[in-house]
């Protein structure tokens, strides 16, 4: 069955915040950004904030004008939904590999 692509949202460490919390400008952006930090769906969140363009507040740990850099400096990708996911598997594996190897 095909998975519904923001599904993630019902994830979200900021779902039941208020919704404006991440839509704030200059320095309470940075405090903002903490629910960020320990969210599961962090990648999911950005991914679609990237692909969509959003431009306007905190997605994924990062402002509007962090994305918007990030999306400067890589203009080449296409998807970074998928870019981000398979960076995602790719960590994860490495921290697989690394728990077998000590333990
Ligand atoms: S990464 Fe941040 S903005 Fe995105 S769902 Fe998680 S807490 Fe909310």
């Amino acid at each position: 069955m095909e998975s519904n692509q923001s599904d993630w949202r019902v994830s979200a460490s900021c779902r039941d915040s208020d919704p404006d919390g991440l839509f704030v400008r200059g320095a309470e952006q940075n405090k903002a950004k903490t629910v960020c930090m320990g969210c599961s769906v962090r990648t999911e969140c950005l991914a679609e904030a990237l692909d969509h363009r959003i431009n306007f507040g905190i997605w994924g740990g990062m402002t509007e004008r962090e994305r918007r850099a990030l999306l400067r400096r890589r203009p080449e990708v296409e998807s970074w939904s998928a870019l981000l996911e398979s960076a995602k598997r790719e960590f994860s594996g490495a921290v697989d590999d690394e728990v077998a190897r000590v333990s």
